[in-house]
């Protein structure tokens, strides 16, 4: 249904159905299983109030003014942001806040922010999502963050060179991405997207021999060297728009809703 067109864009075109914006957003609570975060940075459900009733909706990796723009003029009602504005807590409406905020409130468009647990959640999550995307067998959970792990790792039946597993992220993901070669064959890999990488922490345990995370890090460099785990950075963007759009997708098939994935691609 939200197969991803060559640009990474993709148009879910249903009949115009509406549904009230609380049935919406106590709906996603409990789908995206917000209350498993209860420490998450972001304040994670609505974050802005908009319309009462919902019948476009977009998706979409950061909650900035260009997405904003491109929301209001598709004129939809409610968005769903991996990033959100809402970082525990607001200091001031000034600035950039004032003109995002602005924006949405002119257009009565509501934001809803799933940061972490649209990191973890085991059908719609960003990290679920890369391991099928990367044909990777599911293993188990993988990557602690904040006391929970949000990761997963899998593992290939044979294993792969750096190379070709760093072509197949880079074909799957529409991305390139950065790797550093520690010498092992890939077949057992830790998942994590955006700037995951102190999940290096747990390659140990699970016999990690390749970690793919989003942001590159230096940090990470001398852990690796020492546990011969190949890096591979894929872009924090790149691996996090799997999960919004999923959600988008199962958003149509379950109220056949307009949605639509907003893509503001950073490269980073
Ligand atoms: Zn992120």
């Amino acid at each position: 249904m939200m197969s991803a067109s060559g640009a990474g864009l993709k148009i879910q075109k249903s009949a115009m159905k509406t549904i009230p914006l609380k049935k919406l957003v106590s709906f996603l609570d409990s789908k995206l299983e917000l209350s498993e975060f209860p420490g998450d940075e972001s304040s994670n459900g609505l974050q802005i109030e908009g319309n009462p009733t919902v019948t476009r909706i977009g998706v979409a990796v950061d909650a900035c003014n260009y997405v904003f723009q491109e929301a209001a003029t598709k004129k939809m009602e409610f968005l769903i942001v991996h990033h959100g504005l809402i970082w525990g807590g607001i200091r001031s409406v000034t600035g950039v806040m004032k003109h995002r905020i602005k924006t949405l409130l002119d257009s009565d468009i509501s934001l809803y922010g799933c940061h972490l647990p649209l990191d973890r959640h085991p059908e719609y999550g960003n990290n679920s999502l890369l391991l099928k995307a990367l044909s990777l067998r599911k293993m188990g959970e993988f990557g602690e963050y904040h006391g929970k792990r949000i990761g997963y790792w899998g593992r290939y039946s044979k294993g792969l060179s750096l190379k070709e597993f760093s072509g197949l992220a880079d074909r799957a993901l529409h991305t390139k991405a950065i790797t550093v070669d520690f010498g092992k064959k890939v077949m057992n890999v830790g998942v994590v997207s955006g700037g995951g990488w102190s999940a290096i922490h747990d390659a140990e345990k699970f016999d990690i021999d390749t970690l793919l995370v989003g942001e590159p890090s230096h940090s990470a460099y001398t852990l690796a060297e020492e546990m011969k785990v190949n890096l591979v950075f894929a872009g924090h963007y790149a691996t996090e728009t799997l999960g919004v759009r999923a959600v988008g997708s199962m958003l149509a098939s379950q109220f056949g809703l307009w949605t639509e994935f907003i893509d503001h691609p950073t490269g980073l």
